[in-house]
């Protein structure tokens, strides 16, 4: 273990290990299968890395490292040569020559790390030079892409099995930053990993914290956001990313900032491939950048001091939410996870769903994480407490997340939410199909506008009952029914909210229903509403 520390402090230049990495780099080195689960930034790399320099000073060869992720493999070997490790790394960015300038350094075993893109292992040629070849170890990065369900599936990585059956005596590691029990499973399944030695740390990120708000113009609030919270003395900003869901929005968000005198650039998939490599190493290299982008941008980012994550729209999953914010505050700093939502972005992203050509299974899983990630944005308990429980963690309220730090009301909204199901079922009665959330608040409202006329929803008993609220009241409370479960949005689209099984008992009066206050509106003794700002 001694000599794993020396090489530590050596080659890497730090002074201690971090939480188990330790126990993973003895367990490893000593030539152990091990699946390896560990937050972003909590030093997975080390825990192959240091390994493979004791394996390869063994005279076990070179070790292989399949990852995804094209800028970090580039990333991180040139890190690695730097601090005087030979590396070397093959994907589709080299040319021949330079390809074949690798393989041969790998092949006599000059190497003690090789990282490989998984479709170029998996060729009959290479694997034909891995026979040739001695090998270190096999360390298999962002494990969670052989999950079926999960949100970054890459088909390569399902014949990543493979490897074990044609090089038994190689050891492996797989290591993964996304850690519910289902994605786990999956992965010693499709990984055959069954005597693998599994290491979980804990997922928090006690320097994170998150806010989740509602919508209402989502470009001025991150703007005050940004300006209240990242902007410096000298008026220079923060490191920071902001995603959105379209390459339109990206562009727009970009140019709408710089138009505001910060320094913005954006990132998507459908960029000039050339400005795109730019605008990754501008931010990557330099100081007060904030990038726009789709969640194209960032798996393998590596910039320790990305100091706040926003998103102008919500992400597919609690998973893909956790790994976004995830990008922030890799230093261990504290850093801002910020994010605004309304339904309407629920609706977006259940129309994708409904419109994508996957099958039905897949669908209702998409769908089934979308109402998690709803169910977390509409809580009124600790963020973070929810966020780890939905990844099998228990945890305490942190102190840290908008939930514990200003806590929202709470009231009988039992009346509200019999109003509003009633509503749904009435319109719906009336008119022999339903109706989404905005024609709704508008019969709630009693706002005459030209569809309610046209169906005669002014008639219905419903027709202004809840006019004493606040249209964003009822919108707020549109959404915690949905997230509770007592609404649903229809399978077939256009946001048509249809009452559920549980409903019934609502409107039957047998159950009460508390819910969150609308953070801009406050109820009186009375029963009235007022704004508060
Ligand atoms: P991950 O892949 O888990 O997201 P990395 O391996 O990229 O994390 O490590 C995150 C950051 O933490 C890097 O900047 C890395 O150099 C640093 N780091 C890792 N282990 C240690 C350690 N034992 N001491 C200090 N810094 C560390
Ligand atoms: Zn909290």
């Amino acid at each position: 273990m001694s000599h794993c520390l020396t090489l530590l402090k050596k080659v890497f230049g730090y002074p201690a290990f971090r939480g188990s990495q330790a126990d993973i780099i003895e367990h490893v080195a000593a030539g152990h299968d091990s699946l390896v689960l560990m937050p972003t930034g909590g030093g997975k790399s080390l825990c192959y890395q240091i390994p493979a320099l004791i394996r390869h000073n063994a005279g076990l060869g070179a070790s292989i490292v399949v990852s995804p992720l094209i800028a970090l493999m580039q990333d991180q070997v040139a890190a690695l040569t730097k601090a005087g490790v030979r590396a070397a790394y093959l994907n589709s960015s080299l040319t021949l020559a330079e390809v074949v300038i690798a393989e041969r350094a790998f092949v006599r075993a000059e190497l003690q790390l090789l990282y490989i893109a998984p479709e170029r292992l998996m060729t009959s040629r290479f694997l034909e030079l891995l026979t040739r070849s001695r090998i270190g170890l096999f360390a298999i990065d962002e494990a969670h892409c052989v999950s079926q369900w999960g949100h970054d599936f890459r088909c390569e990585y399902m014949r990543l099995c493979a490897l074990h059956k044609r090089f038994p005596r190689v050891p492996r590691i797989a290591l993964t930053a996304t850690a519910d029990t289902l994605t786990r499973e999956e992965i010693i399944e499709r990984l055959a990993l069954h005597h693998a030695r599994v290491f979980i740390s804990s997922i928090n990120r006690p320097n994170i914290r998150y806010r989740i708000i509602e919508k209402n113009n989502a470009r001025a609030q991150l703007l005050d956001f940004i300006q209240a919270e990242h902007t410096k003395i000298d008026g220079t900003t923060d490191t920071g990313i902001v995603y959105c869901l379209s390459r339109r929005k990206v562009e727009e968000t970009a140019n709408w900032l710089v138009r505001q005198g910060l320094r913005a650039l954006p990132y998507h998939a459908g960029m000039d491939a050339r400005l795109r490599l730019k605008n990754q190493q501008v931010f990557q290299h330099e100081e007060s950048v904030v990038i726009c982008a789709t969640i194209a941008f960032g798996m393998g980012i590596d910039k320790p001091n990305v100091r706040f994550v926003a998103h102008l729209d919500l992400p597919k999953s609690i998973e893909g939410y956790y790994q976004e914010t995830g990008r922030a505050g890799r230093d261990n700093h504290a850093s801002n996870a910020w994010m605004v939502y309304g339904l309407g972005d629920v609706m977006q992203q259940r129309r994708m769903i409904r419109e994508s050509t996957a099958n039905e299974l897949y669908k209702r899983v998409q769908t089934a994480k979308l109402e998690a990630l709803l169910g977390l944005c509409e809580t009124a308990k600790c963020r973070r407490v929810q966020l780890l429980s939905y990844f099998g963690e228990t945890g305490q309220p942190c102190g840290n997340c908008d939930i514990c730090l200003d806590p929202p009301a709470t009231y009988d909204g039992t009346r509200e939410a019999q109003m509003a199901l009633s509503c749904v079922y009435r319109a719906k009665r009336a008119s022999g199909f339903g109706f989404g959330e905005s024609h709704l608040t508008d019969i709630l409202c009693g706002n005459k506008t030209k569809r309610v006329k046209r169906w005669g929803h002014d008639t219905l008993s419903t027709f202004s009952i809840g006019a004493s609220l606040p249209a964003e009241q009822w919108r707020s409370i549109f959404r915690q029914l949905i997230a509770l479960g007592l609404l649903s949005i229809d399978h077939g689209g256009h946001g048509i909210l249809v009452l559920t099984e549980l409903s019934k008992s609502v409107l039957k009066g047998e159950r009460n229903i508390t819910l969150r206050q609308y953070s801009k509106f406050k109820r009186d003794t009375q029963g009235g509403w007022h704004t508060l700002w």
